[in-house]
């Protein structure tokens, strides 16, 4: 810490992290005779560049670009791009620190890593975000590489930014090859690629409640931000026979009591790249609540009565006062589709209320997970249907449930999945950097 001051959000992902393992610390001696929770802090590289880039009025425009490569012990790079203003070197150390983890649990051969920009998307044009996006690839394609370093999307990052950071590393190396996972369907990407966080955050939840003899049927739901793993996540809890019924964005929140029109959120959001509040102009007795009308520090979607919430937008976004809200409402159960989006106030309270808790880098795993199946592909030249992805991406989020349950009995706390993931995702990161040496 006192050679990385600042980074608030990497020091919140490590004590987590840290506090999980103290019973596996406490029966493995050897973690500690390796050193391996002060090498697993220290990334094994850091790049930090420039990233120059033309405005629509000709004028020159700066960013910085991060990619944080964090762990290969157990394969090659791999974790998404966020662009957002917010984006610094501590936000992307936190994503990168839980993307060794995450990648861990999903049982493939993933090393960790994040990356991104503290450029803003927002209402840039198509060529201004072309040419950020050139100019990005031209410094990252340096550091990347099919079997060294793959990454994907995040927030602010979907498939158009994909295809112009893909088309440019395809010019500058004259290699048409599977370096970037999130690609178009029709130039190496992966059917259900798109929809994979989304659904793998309502299957890991339907596991969670099916140990309890329980599911998610007639369940009411809610549901924050209206990005990609929001949308998927409505999408999937519909054919699972739930009922969301809000979705946010970084200006407010619907809450529509008759469920959520999944044709039109993803029409306002993901084809016509709108703000939320369109939403009631075609569905009118939904209620649109600005952000400047939240109550002051909670996010007024916890507010909306629920069984299970699944927060998809961002980190932090559910405090203790939003958990003491939603628990007195009704909730039980949340699942984190969002990297880190519960304080750590939020989780002492789910975790001491007995509450169902599904720790993002269990439940939204299958992101990363089937970026790997598209990894897979692109290496056989092979191309599998919806189905088989599908169904490959349901048997990973059940058995990243089963290890995770399994390992949380293992440790004394059954049921406690923050734990079971930390340890299991840990656990097999360390035993793999112990067999490699000190490196
Ligand atoms: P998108 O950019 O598609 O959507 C993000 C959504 O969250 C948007 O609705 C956005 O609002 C809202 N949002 C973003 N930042 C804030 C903020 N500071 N305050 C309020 N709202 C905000 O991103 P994704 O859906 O891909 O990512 C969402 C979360 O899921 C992130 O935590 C990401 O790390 C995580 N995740 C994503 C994976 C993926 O495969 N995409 C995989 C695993 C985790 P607006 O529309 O106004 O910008």
């Amino acid at each position: 810490i006192q050679s990385t001051p600042g980074q608030t959000e990497f020091y919140q992902a490590v004590e987590e992290v840290l506090i999980s393992l103290e019973p596996l610390l406490r029966a493995e001696p050897k973690y500690d005779q390796y050193n391996i929770l002060e090498r697993i802090v220290i990334p094994e590289r850091q790049i930090l560049f420039r990233v120059v880039w033309m405005d629509d009025q000709g004028k020159i425009q700066t960013n910085i670009g991060y990619r944080v490569q964090f762990n290969s012990a157990i394969g090659p790079y791999k974790g998404g791009l966020r662009f957002h203003p917010s984006v610094n070197l501590g936000i992307i150390k936190f994503l990168g620190f839980e993307q060794i983890f995450k990648n861990s649990l999903t049982g493939l051969a993933i090393g960790g890593a994040k990356g991104g920009s503290n450029f803003d998307p927002k209402g840039k044009s198509e060529g201004e975000i072309m040419r950020f996006c050139q100019s990005f690839m031209v410094e990252l394609s340096k550091h990347i590489g099919e079997t060294k370093d793959i990454p994907a999307g995040d927030i602010g990052v979907g498939g158009r930014e994909i295809g112009y950071m893909f088309g440019e590393y395809k010019r500058l190396t004259s290699r048409f090859e599977g370096v970037l996972t999130g690609k178009g369907l029709n130039w190496g990407g992966s059917l259900a690629r798109t929809e994979a966080t989304g659904y793998g955050s309502v299957y890991f939840a339907e596991n969670i409640l099916n140990k309890a003899g329980d599911s998610l049927k007639d369940k009411i739901c809610t549901v924050s931000g209206a990005g990609n793993v929001a949308l998927y996540t409505i999408q999937k809890l519909y054919e699972m026979g739930a009922l969301p019924v809000t979705c946010s964005d970084s200006k407010g929140m619907i809450y529509d009591k008759n469920g959520i029109d999944f044709t039109a959120l993803k029409a306002i959001k993901e084809v016509a790249r709108k703000d939320l509040s369109e939403y009631i102009k075609i569905r009118p007795n939904a209620v649109y609540i600005p952000l400047s009308d939240y109550p002051q520090g909670t996010n007024a979607v916890w507010s909306i009565p629920c069984f299970a919430a699944f927060p998809s937008a961002t980190q932090n976004e559910l405090n203790l006062t939003d958990i003491q809200i939603l628990y007195k409402n009704g909730c039980r159960l949340v699942n984190e589709g969002a990297n880190m989006p519960s304080t750590p106030g939020a989780i002492d309270f789910m975790i001491s209320h007995k509450m169902f808790y599904g720790p993002a880098k269990a439940a939204n795993a299958g992101g990363v997970a089937t970026s790997q199946l598209e990894m897979s592909q692109n290496a056989s030249m092979q191309k599998w249907t919806f189905p088989e992805v599908d169904s490959k991406l349901h048997s990973i989020m059940k058995s990243i449930f089963d290890l995770a349950y399994a390992t949380s009995k293992e440790f004394g706390n059954e049921g406690n999945l923050m734990l079971g993931a930390n340890i299991a995702g840990f656990r097999k990161v360390a035993d793999s950097m112990i067999d490699q040496g000190a490196v």
